[in-house]
């Protein structure tokens, strides 16, 4: 059977088992083998019964002393009970609303049971566990267990993978041979029949060690193609600009850092290859004004500007910090919204096409469509964690070869930006504008929100205003946003702010209803804003001093750290309170964690190590394909192996097209999926 053969022509896999293989991205028999186990149970040390520790998976070898005859219980379960047992204790087995395992086992031999032990000290039982045989047992003394989704269990995944080991043929090597020498790998059909059914936790390893190389080689491959993607052709051309008029007009002076990430980024618009650069900055560490600086020099040398934020909140506030920073040099800035009148919109799309408009700031959305610029030569994307690598691509092809300048208050860690970027160039603002102080972070329980209150109550009586960021709505929980949002703000925040200017921002207002309270609580008409998140990023409003946070737990550690840059802008003191009344050692740990630092690299650290890559998103809106086996945090050396590797392998041959890189380019292609590479 070859590789690329569909799955249900392997024996034991019906049309029904073939689609919810085909819900998990597995259409062919390679693609089958290519679902690695999570873990590995290992059979070959079984405990002695009597020493079973409870209520913990266990493997116990036992004979089987006696059957008894299925039992009918109310409501309509069946239930087989199987008596067993070893030198040290006996073992009662049961089964329920199944005939086919208890069936199969004969009464005086002697079998491999996993479950988890129950019961008392002298009556031990074990419900529907696992049974091995001897004979499998040695075969593959370490079973492996498969994560189970879409309907398909563990079980029938591995007993449908051990199918397709027993009948495919050896999958083809892909990988040069010079690389298996060079990092000691087992080729791949060995570790693909090891990582399924291991002799040896040793072999395991081995076996993992060459996947996980497999996977991150393949994706910085992938990455380095995409990226090379056009880049023979010459960025926007520009001569080096003087900023000295610029910073001579604002009414501060610019940080050190924000000097230097300015000078960076106009050095590489003046460059002949395209810009692709990271501008990374904690919370209020003034990466606008940088992008305002990199506009300037774009401006100057008649190039147009796009800058896309990932809310219409923080697109409408950067379009008028923008328009205020460049006006004096006679910049017009165009802001383009999804809520816009279809006048306005065709306005706004003719001065793009004719060039009058200097500066174009929307939504990634709004961008993205439909919009023809006269002269694109830089397009900056603010907080670009949220924006995916597809994306990415989507901007790039608005020109020929536009500069790019990603914006991110998000430190990325050197390993995921490896992976996300590979050699991407990062500006580091590692200096905050003078004055700022830190803002101080309280975790609380409900039990103190009164109490809060009345110190939400003083701040505003000296003139502050607060942020209360309500509790998060999530899938499963029944309720709606705007139900629990509307619920808290009328029974909660009002009533304990008697007299107060309330305002109200959530999701499903109209972008001009978002913009008027917006607007409302930047000039001090309103004391509290009540919102769900989307003021989560990058919204200014330097009056405010008190973030509530109700629900923290609900965040990863990022977000909140996001939440909290909100308020600290200002010269006054502020405040971050965490509402929470979740008592696990995690979130309390987490919560804890964020309250002792305002390091954002370190709060990004700590997610990553805690939460994984995807919730770091956020969202699976990356555009990365999934890693089955590689840790972003356990396996950087690897990481770095790969990545230098890919680039090795991809100055030689950049396109992949000799001959003998053939079976490994099909492979990239397999991993990214549709994403196309020329
Ligand atoms: P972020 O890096 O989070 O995007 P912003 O660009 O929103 O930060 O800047 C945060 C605040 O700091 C803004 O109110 C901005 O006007 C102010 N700011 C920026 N640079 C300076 C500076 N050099 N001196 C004083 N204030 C500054
Ligand atoms: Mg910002």
């Amino acid at each position: 059977m070859r590789a690329d053969t569909p799955v249900q022509y392997l024996k034991g896999v019906g049309p029904k088992t073939a689609e919810k293989f085909a819900k998990l991205g597995v259409a062919t028999v390679e693609d089958l083998l290519g679902l690695y186990p999570r873990r590995y149970v290992d059979y070959s040390n079984p405990a002695p019964v009597a020493a079973a520790p409870f209520d913990t998976d266990t493997v116990v070898k036992a004979t089987v002393y006696s059957k008894k005859g299925a039992v009918r219980l109310p409501g309509g379960r069946t239930m087989i009970q199987v008596l067993a047992g070893d030198d040290s204790a006996a073992l009662t087995l049961t089964w329920f609303n199944t005939r086919y395992t208890p069936d199969s086992l004969l009464a005086g031999a002697e079998y491999f049971f996993e479950g988890r032990v129950r019961g008392t000290l002298t009556r031990r039982e074990m419900a529907n566990p696992t049974v091995r045989t001897p004979a499998q047992v040695e075969k593959t003394p370490l079973a492996p267990v498969y994560p189970q989704t879409e309907g398909l269990g563990s079980g029938q995944i591995a007993r449908c993978v051990a199918r397709a080991l027993e009948e495919a043929q050896p999958l083809a090597e892909f990988l040069p041979p010079e690389y298996l020498a060079r990092f000691k790998l087992p080729g791949r059909w060995q570790a693909v029949r090891d990582i399924h059914r291991p002799a040896s936790l040793a072999a395991a390893q081995a076996a993992r060690r060459r996947l996980v190389f497999d996977e991150l080689f393949l994706l910085q491959l992938g990455l380095g193609l995409l990226r090379s993607r056009g880049a023979a052709a010459a960025g926007a051309p520009m001569a080096p600009v003087d900023l000295g008029p610029f910073w001579a007009s604002l009414p501060f002076s610019p940080t050190g850092a924000q000097r230097r990430a300015a000078g960076e980024i106009c050095a590489d618009l003046a460059g002949s290859a395209p810009m692709n650069r990271l501008l990374q900055g904690d919370v209020g560490s003034g990466k606008t004004l940088v992008a305002a600086a990199a506009v300037y020099t774009a401006m100057k040398n008649g190039w147009q500007s796009a800058l896309m934020a990932p809310t219409e909140i923080l697109a409408t506030q950067h379009a008028e910090t923008l328009h205020k920073l460049l006006a004096p040099f006679g910049g017009r800035v165009v802001l383009l919204t999804g809520g816009m009148k279809a006048a306005a919109r065709k306005a706004a799309l003719a001065a793009i096409a004719a060039g009058e408009a200097d500066l174009v700031v929307g939504t990634h959305a709004v961008i993205g469509a439909g919009v023809a610029f006269q002269a694109l030569g830089l397009a900056v994307v603010d907080e670009q964690h949220r924006f995916g690598v597809r994306q990415r691509g989507l901007l790039a092809d608005k020109a020929a070869e536009p500069h790019v300048l990603v914006m991110s208050a998000t430190p990325i860690p050197r390993t995921l930006g490896l992976l996300l970027y590979g050699d991407l160039d990062i500006s580091v603002l590692d200096e905050l504008p003078p004055g700022r102080q830190p803002v101080k972070t309280y975790a609380v329980g409900s039990e103190k929100r009164k109490a809060m209150y009345g110190f939400l109550e003083k701040q505003i009586a000296a003139g502050r205003q607060v942020y209360i960021v309500c509790p998060r709505v999530e899938e499963g929980d029944g309720g709606d946003e705007l139900a629990a949002v509307t619920t808290y703000y009328d029974q909660v925040a009002r009533p304990l702010l008697p007299g107060r200017r309330v305002g109200l921002m959530h999701g499903r207002l109209k972008a001009k209803e978002k913009a008027a309270v917006m607007a409302d609580f930047q000039a001090g008409r309103l004391d509290a804003l009540v919102s769900t998140t989307v003021i989560e990023v990058g919204v200014d409003v330097p009056g405010a001093t008190v973030m509530v946070i109700e629900n923290a737990e609900r965040y990863g550690l990022s977000a909140l750290h996001q939440l909290r840059g909100r308020v600290g802008r200002g010269a006054a003191e502020s405040f971050c309170i965490l509402v929470s009344d979740h008592g696990g050692e995690a979130v309390r740990q987490r919560l804890r964690f964020i309250c002792s630092t305002q390091d954002g690299f370190a709060i990004a650290k700590y997610d990553l190590e805690h939460r994984g890559p995807g919730d770091f998103f956020g969202d699976r809106q990356h555009g990365l394909p999934t890693l089955q086996l590689a840790s972003l945090t356990a396996d950087t050396r690897t990481l770095e192996a790969a990545h230098a590797s890919a680039g090795e392998l991809l100055a030689a041959d950049p396109a992949l097209a000799a001959p003998e890189h053939r079976a490994l380019a099909a492979q990239v292609q397999r991993l990214f999926g549709r994403t196309t590479f020329n």
